[in-house]
């Protein structure tokens, strides 16, 4: 059964059933009432009848006393009748024998008036009867005076009473001798007096109420009384008319009122049947401020909030789509690390909904530097990148130890070098293959527990989850998968930059290559003319080195041009380049240097060369010391030629000279045979010092012993002396393998210009 359907009835139930019991209780109280009227009138009836027979009867008594107290019975008798005292006289004597009676006597049976039993029967005529006395008082007979009880009489009775009357007929089977009730309620009377005794008053089936009135002492006739009923016509079909009148209208309103009850849920059922397939615009209109009321409100307010929820989640999701895009784009095609680090912070902030972040390089295995942050406060973002210490806070600890760290902070436990938060996680990120294993971070710190340090890369940290809630397991594992690819950005870039350096470097001697070195001309000679500066060229040149090859072999040689080159750049500034031309020809690049300047250098480098001779390895594997000297050939921009090729080829040119001179010399490009009109200011700062010193190099010319085999030459950089920055020779000064990080720079972030 539905909801409506149970309501329908409980209202009908509610409001049909008072209907009911009133319909019965009104019913019910009519007919008690009726019923009550009735025996009233019937008990007034059957007084005033037995007060008419009385009545008669003392009539009766009367004209039979007037007949026997005269003597002339016959005459007397004649005026009784001829006056209505009654309608017969009848004059006995003793031994009952009639002897005179008036005309037209009633039929028999004649009941007696006095008759102190009287019997049931049937009754023609009411009789007194007196004992006729002489003056002695012996009996002489007696007269009796009668009236017939016939249908005048009864209907006089019936008007006297103002009921209906019945005069019966023999005991058993009772029937009706007169009656004033007409055709059916004759019938239904006879039928109800059956069974009726004493003063008892019973209804008959057509509406009437009937008692008994005699016979009885004093009233002799078996009479019956009746009354028709009081109760209005129709009363019960009114009343039944009634009740189903508000039977229907109850179930009517019944019907209408679960309806309206049950309309607000059945459009709850539907609407919350469309969220369930996905509609979460569905509404439901709100009728009242009712229970009801308030659940639409809340039901509306429910599939909004989860609409906008599912809204935000799309648009967070496309969001995230669109970092990973870019990440995945700017990993594959770029080797920028800041933006790499970059993209993959803001990643990362997206994939965990941390309000900020940074991204933190190892460096030199003792601090951490923010490479990148995000919405982190002044210490953060200001001036120049924050450095933390190793071991130093959360992140200093995460990276000390290897293990990624997440949690809230307490208000006093914030270490002065972590910014202001209230939750963090914290993760390291560990070179790909630094562990020998595959798995960066925590399994680096694994393998080598002792030396974390060495093997983390860095630490990707985020602070402050939206909503306030601290970091789980599931954001620790998101972060764990961009420090890996933190981590595989960071070495692929230190990969790529060492292929860039072993592209632009000569392997033997670790100085750049020739192709290196037309770029750099290029590149210098261009700035030199933008700002006015100068630059000066050298071209170096091995004395007669095919002498010590032929002397002492090739590997010797190698060995001799390496140590060579390690003197160079001991010579020079850090902003100087050196290049290896090819065999045992040599160029330096030295921006913002005069000739004068120049031709200083040029003479401490064949100091340098010249001073000490080189000790090699020889044929017999003895060790031998080789006398080496270089010539050298200077060119100035602006001053020999005006583009990067015709300097060099000037600077060729005065190493020819220097070679034809004597070797073991410098030459000065002649000036050009039509000089430049145009004038090239020389700043103060690119003008060599009067004393001629020199404005880079050391104190000394740097004498090393070189290793026995040609293989290990000094200052020759291997891949692992590159990373690490810690080349033996010229640490600290310049050089590709000379960098004060890690290594050479790629050419165009080199050294800080
Ligand atoms: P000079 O320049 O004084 O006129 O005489 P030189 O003997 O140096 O001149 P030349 O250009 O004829 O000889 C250059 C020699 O350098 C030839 C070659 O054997 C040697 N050489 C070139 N490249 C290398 C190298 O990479 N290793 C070694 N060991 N020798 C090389
Ligand atoms: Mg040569
Ligand atoms: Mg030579």
């Amino acid at each position: 059964m539905t909801l409506r359907g149970r309501l329908t009835a409980a209202f009908l139930a509610v409001a049909f059933g008072p209907v009911l019991l009133g319909a019965v209780f009104v019913a019910a109280t009519v007919a008690a009432v009726d019923r009550s009227r009735a025996t009233e009138r019937l008990a007034v009836a059957a007084t005033a009848v037995r007060t008419s027979v009385d009545a008669l009867c003392q009539q009766l008594r009367a004209a039979a006393d007037a007949v026997a107290v005269t003597t002339d019975h016959a005459g007397t008798a004649a005026q009784v009748v001829s006056r209505g005292l009654a309608s017969a006289v009848l004059v006995t004597d003793e031994a009952g024998r009639v002897s005179y009676a008036t005309p037209d006597p009633p039929p028999a049976p004649w009941r007696d008036c006095a008759a102190p039993e009287p019997p049931g029967g049937a009754v023609s005529a009411l009789v007194v009867r007196v004992q006729l006395r002489d003056a002695a008082g012996s009996a002489l007979g007696a007269v009796a005076a009668a009236q017939p009880v016939d249908p005048a009489f009864v209907g006089r009775l019936a008007a006297v009473t103002g009921v209906a009357v019945t005069l019966l007929d023999g005991a058993a089977p009772v029937q009706v001798a007169h009656t004033t009730e007409s055709g059916n309620g004759r019938d239904a009377v006879l039928a109800a007096a059956a069974s009726l005794r004493g003063e008892r008053v019973t209804g008959t089936t057509d509406g009437r109420y009937v008692r008994r009135a005699g016979p009885t002492a004093g009233q002799p006739l078996p009479l019956v009384l009746s009354v028709p009923s009081d109760q209005p016509p129709g009363l019960h079909a009114v009343l039944v008319a009634v009740v189903l009148l508000a039977a229907l209208l109850g179930v009517a309103v019944a019907w209408r009122l679960a309806r309206v009850t049950t309309r607000p849920l059945v459009e709850l059922a539907g609407a919350a049947d469309r969220v369930a397939t996905g509609d979460l615009t569905t509404r439901v209109p709100v009728r009242s401020n009712d229970e009801i009321g308030r659940l639409a409100v809340a039901f509306n307010r429910m599939t909004r909030e989860t609409g906008g929820y599912l809204t935000a989640l799309a648009s967070s999701r496309d969001q995230l789509r669109g970092h990973l895009a870019v990440l995945g784009d700017t990993l594959a095609s770029t080797h920028d690390l800041p933006r790499i680090l970059w993209v993959i912070l803001h990643s990362a902030l997206a994939a965990t909904g941390a309000r900020a972040g940074a991204v933190l390089l190892t460096e030199q295995g003792e601090q951490l530097v923010a490479r990148c942050s995000v919405g982190l406060d002044d210490r953060w973002v200001g001036t120049g990148p924050l450095r933390v210490p190793l071991g130093s806070g959360v992140v200093g600890a995460v990276a000390a130890t290897g293990q990624p760290r997440r949690g809230r902070v307490e208000p006093t436990g914030v270490a002065s070098d972590e910014p202001r938060c209230r939750t963090y996680i914290a993760v390291p990120f560990a070179a790909p293959d630094a562990t020998g294993g595959d798995a960066p971070g925590v399994a680096s710190a694994a393998v080598a527990p002792g030396r974390p340090a060495e093997v983390v890369l860095g630490v990707l940290a985020l602070y402050d989850r939206l909503g306030g809630e601290e970091f789980d397991d599931d954001d620790l594992a998101t972060l764990r998968t961009f420090a890996r690819h933190a981590a595989v950005a960071v070495d692929n870039v230190r990969v790529h930059e060492e292929a860039q350096r072993l592209s632009l470097t000569d392997p033997l001697t670790g100085l750049w290559n020739y192709r290196y070195l037309r770029e750099s001309l290029r590149r210098e000679v261009e700035r030199a003319s933008r700002f006015g500066r100068m630059v000066s060229v050298l071209a170096l040149d091995l004395d007669r080195f095919k002498r010590v090859n032929d002397t002492y072999g090739h590997a010797a040689g190698d060995t001799v041009l390496a140590e060579f080159a390690r003197r160079v750049r001991g010579e020079i500034r850090e902003v100087d380049l050196a290049f290896r031309r090819g065999g045992e020809e040599f160029v330096v690049l030295l921006p913002e240097t005069d000739a004068h300047g120049a031709t200083i250098v040029a003479e401490r480098l064949g100091a340098a060369v010249r001073d000490s001779p080189v000790t090699v390895v020889g044929h017999a594997g003895v060790r031998e010391l080789v006398p080496v000297t270089v010539s050298i050939g200077i060119a100035v921009f602006p001053d020999h030629a005006d583009t990067g090729p015709q300097v060099l080829a000037a600077a060729d040119e005065a190493l020819y000279a220097a070679k034809t001179a004597s070797r073991d010399t410098w030459r000065l490009a002649p000036p050009r045979e039509t000089s430049p009109t145009r004038e090239v200011p020389v700043p103060p700062a690119a003008r060599s010092p009067a004393d001629g010193l020199p404005r880079a190099g050391p104190d000394g010319p740097a004498v090393g012993v070189p290793p026995a085999g040609p293989e290990a030459a000094p200052g020759v950089p291997t891949t692992g002396e590159a990373a690490a920055g810690s080349g033996t020779v010229g640490t600290g000064r310049t050089g590709p393998a000379g960098g004060a990080s890690s290594g050479p720079h790629p050419p165009r972030r080199g050294h800080g210009r």
